[in-house]
């Protein structure tokens, strides 16, 4: 026989799988002796079983559950349904990992009109009873049969009206039977039957409206956003009531151990008194701060912190807890480690360690490295958020929080910027010509493309909020306008996106600054004391690169030099190359970016100073340089001085029906090995300028991308060789580099033993080795990755974490070859992965050198990686 129902005392802390949190920590905290109401727990195994079965309880189950009911009597001395001291219970969900407020509860079951007579007689306060009542029938009615709560309310408001009452506790008891007439009245109207009178009913009822709450659509919503598995369930508790609206001896509330929002270590929490269930969070009346309590009752709040700090020191974390007094006795009703702000997670997990209670290594186990993002960025209020008026919501391309007037286009969004306005641009999606207006705004809305959209990806690397793929707005380009439902927005309005949410608001939205405390360096220092993977990053500016500086970055694996290619100035310099019909031609145009190219490496040389720079030469295809649209061919004809026809034409020339297995990466430098020579020398030069005038003593590594044959790499490195030998002839300067290549094409991981002949280091590109692997496009896969995780064919998105099975193959293949050619080569991972928790700590477990991610995921990099190494030694 299955046991689908365990009482408190046969549970613990650790069955969280099978009892659920709630249900875990109830049981927990009753065997270490806390005042707890008796009760007992149906398990998620019953609950998914109960879906297997078709949306039913069966024979055995509600025998247990009889069983146990049957010892709740014992134990208390009532009886459930009875008519001389009845039972009353709650029947509350509770999943392993909580979903606050996501599930349903009911509260004063056992209640009929026969019992709450009984309860009216026997209590000193008969209000009391029917107040349960009242709150009985509301609850069930919502919960079980989905009768909308404001019915119920405007009965309640009427009657409170009419005897001009201003709090629920001020109602008196005839009031309050009338109202339960009412409401049961209502009931009868809703559902054409009167409302259940049997205790055994109401139970199975309201069990299985509590098992059919896990996939209400806030629950589904939540788990999806906290990646929590569909499959787990929700436990069932059932405990024997207890009643903090007895009078003004008794009262409810909620308490944390210490401040979930700074972390400070002060009991932080609020009550009522003469209250029940959720009315401390439900505004009815304004409730009291915990430190209030010690007047109304000194031994109960002397009581209570004692238990409070008990209950931290047991479970070493910061605990959230439920209790209630009933006339003047403290019961506890539910702990939980409460949830809280990266800021309090980081100050709470330190302050642990100094106290002695936890290692610093649980203390870097203690702090999700997602989290961080929310230091990194000037934040909103919290307050001001939650006031805001919500007109959208996309996905969170990136963090951060951003309120400005809304352009339309990256020219005006730049001229806007340059006057002073702070300028959010809205595009239907972005190109990468959108990059400069990009750069000028506080934050990025488009309409279209996903998490790794090009909008996304770029707006990471920049540290910048984006909020993307916000189907609900139209955007209208031309007529510099959206409008989002029946509203409209034109250029020059206000809104504010908050980029961890994927939330537009209407108007601006008060921020503040991050701040970097101690708390936060001390916990990073720990974190890198643990880690084994160095951290490096993407980086394609000195500014950029002293940002990851900051943040703790150790080198530079991806420093795109497209990305300086597409900068106005040098824009022209780059069509005019690539429109070169001679070698001659061409080679003028590059003799013009040389120099803009060298300046860029000196100032990122000079910011990275020792640390390794990876630099990769030129990869994307040429024709994402030039314009698409006849009127800008037309207006580009006339600043080059060519005609029309022959400038459309080189355009057509350069376009691919698949631009992405297209003439790009390596290729480019094999077609066009003059543009190599460009780049190998304009780095060069730098390193020789920056060793001889500022004496450090730079890194660079040549990175080839997009290799899938080892003969590419000879041919590209004697191109390389030559180039370096030349500048050192001409500079007199010695510089010494690495040449490798990057592993993105299937390809190369299958015969990475071959590339390692002429590679001194792979970096893995991640971005197109998932691509190439799956065969999808990064930039158009969020259109079907809906019906994937929905139909659950992909649980997650294989561009944002790593796919160990396949992907991950060839990663692990291509370690293995390369080591065996050449055992002390260096292995990266540059793609969007290298700042994502599990993929870094698939890194860890291939034992790669280092991970490379955008300046703003260092600190999650170096974390992760550190979590990484304690968990997998
Ligand atoms: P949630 O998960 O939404 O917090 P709970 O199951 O914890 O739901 O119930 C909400 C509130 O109901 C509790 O905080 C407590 O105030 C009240 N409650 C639950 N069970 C009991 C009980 N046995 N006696 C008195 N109050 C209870
Ligand atoms: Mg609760
Ligand atoms: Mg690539």
């Amino acid at each position: 026989m299955i046991k689908y129902v365990y009482n408190f005392n046969e549970g613990k802390a650790s069955m969280k799988d099978l009892l659920g949190g709630k249900g875990a920590n109830l049981a927990e905290m009753s065997n270490i002796g806390l005042p707890v109401p008796p009760g007992f727990t149906i398990t998620t195994e019953a609950c998914n079983e109960y879906y297997i079965k078709g949306a039913t309880l069966w024979p055995e189950l509600i025998e247990q559950i009889n069983k146990s009911v049957f010892g709740l009597e014992e134990k208390t001395g009532k009886q459930f349904g009875g008519s001389i001291n009845p039972l009353l219970i709650s029947v509350r969900s509770g999943a392993k990992f909580s979903m606050p407020g996501m599930m349903d509860t009911i509260l004063n079951l056992g209640l009929n009109d026969m019992t709450v007579g009984v309860l009216a007689k026997n209590a000193e306060t008969p209000r009391f009873a029917y107040d349960s009542y009242r709150r009985f029938i509301q609850m069930f009615s919502d919960v079980v049969m989905g009768i909308e709560k404001y019915k119920f309310d405007k009965i309640f408001d009427s009657i409170k009206r009419e005897n001009k009452v201003e709090f629920d506790t001020d109602l008196s008891n005839e009031n309050l039977m009338k109202i339960v007439l009412e409401f049961k009245e209502l009931y009868r109207r809703e559902m054409h039957t009167s409302f259940p009178q049997d205790p055994n009913e109401q139970l199975i009822l309201a069990i299985k409206a509590v098992f059919k709450s896990w996939n209400n659509e806030r629950a589904i919503i939540y788990r999806q956003l906290n990646q929590i598995p569909d499959s787990l369930g929700t436990a069932v508790n059932i405990q024997s009531m207890v009643f903090g609206n007895m009078g003004n001896d008794c009262g409810t509330g909620v308490a944390f151990t210490r401040n979930p929002a700074t972390g400070e270590k002060k009991l932080y929490g609020e009550f009522l008194m003469n209250a029940q269930g959720e009315d401390v969070v439900a505004g009815i009346r304004t409730p009291y701060d915990i430190d209030k309590l010690s007047e109304i009752s000194k031994a109960v709040y002397d009581e209570f912190c004692e238990i409070a700090q008990l209950l931290e020191d047991h479970y070493k974390d910061m605990q959230d807890i439920e209790f209630t007094i009933e006339k003047g006795k403290l019961f506890m009703l539910q702990t939980r480690n409460g949830k809280r702000t990266a800021a309090a997670a980081i100050r709470v997990a330190v302050e642990l360690v100094e106290e002695g209670k936890i290692t610093k290594e649980e203390a870097v186990m203690r702090i999700e490295p997602n989290q961080l993002d929310q230091l990194l960025h000037p934040a909103f209020v919290k307050e001001a958020l939650e006031k805001g008026e919500v007109i959208a919501k996309g996905l969170p391309a990136s963090p951060g929080a951003a309120s400005g007037k809304v352009y339309f286009s990256a020219a005006d969004t730049i001229k806007a910027a340059k006057s002073g306005e702070k300028v959010i641009l809205v595009r239907q999606e972005t190109s990468p010509e959108d990059i400069e207006g990009m750069v000028s705004s506080q934050g990025i809305l488009t309409a279209r493309g996903g998490m790794t959209s090009h909008a996304a990806v770029v707006a990471r690397g920049m540290g910048k909020c984006c909020v993307a793929g916000c189907e609900e707005v139209k955007v209208k380009e031309e007529d510099k306008m959206f409008t989002a439902g029946n509203r409209i927005f034109k250029e020059g309005d206000y809104i504010s996106l908050d980029g961890s949410t994927g939330i537009v608001y209407e108007g601006v939205i008060e921020t503040q600054e991050p701040e970097l405390s101690g708390y936060f360096a001390t916990l990073m220092s720990w974190a890198d004391d643990f880690r084994k993977l160095k951290i490096r990053t993407n980086a394609d500016t000195p500014k950029d690169a002293a940002q990851a500086i900051k943040f703790g970055a150790e080198g530079i694996g991806l420093c795109r030099t497209e990305h300086m290619f597409f900068d106005e100035k040098r824009l022209p310099a780059v069509r005019e190359m690539i429109i070169s019909e001679t070698l001659g031609e061409r080679t003028k145009a590059l003799d013009k970016l040389l120099p803009m190219q060298r300046e860029d490496f000196i100032g990122i040389f000079e910011a990275m100073g020792e640390r390794p720079v990876t630099i990769r030469l030129l990869d994307p295809p040429l024709h994402e340089f030039l314009p698409t649209e006849d009127e800008d061919i037309e207006q580009l004809s006339k600043d080059m001085n060519i005609s029309f026809n022959i400038l459309k034409s080189r355009i057509a020339q350069l376009k691919e029906l698949n631009p992405m297995l297209g003439h790009r990466g390596c290729r480019l430098a094999i077609t066009y090995p003059e543009i190599a020579v460009m780049q190998v020398r304009a780095i060069i030069e730098a390193a020789a300028h920056v060793k001889k005038n500022m004496k450090i003593n730079v890194h660079p590594e040549i990175m080839i991308p997009l290799v899938g044959d080892v003969k590419e790499l000879i041919y590209i490195k004697q191109i390389v060789e030559k180039t370096v030998d030349e500048v050192i002839m001409d500079t007199g300067i010695e510089v010494e580099y690495l040449y490798g290549t990057m592993i993105e094409l299937p390809r190369a991981a299958l015969i990475a033993d071959e590339i390692a002949k002429e590679a001194e280091f792979f970096s893995f590109g991640t971005n197109d080795l998932t691509q190439m692997t799956y065969g999808i496009s990064r930039d158009d896969a969020f259109k079907f990755l809906k019906d994937y995780k929905q139909k659950k064919i992909w649980k997650t998105d294989p561009f944002q974490i790593l796919d160990r099975k396949a992907v991950g193959q060839l990663i692990k293949m291509s370690v293995e070859l390369g080591r065996r050619t050449r055992p002390d080569i260096k292995l990266g991972i540059c793609g969007e992965h290298g700042g994502e928790p599990s993929s870094v700590e698939f890194c860890h477990m291939l034992g790669l050198n280092y991970v490379s991610c955008s300046p703003f995921r260092v600190p999650i990099a170096r974390l992760a990686a550190a979590q990484a190494a304690v968990r997998l030694p």
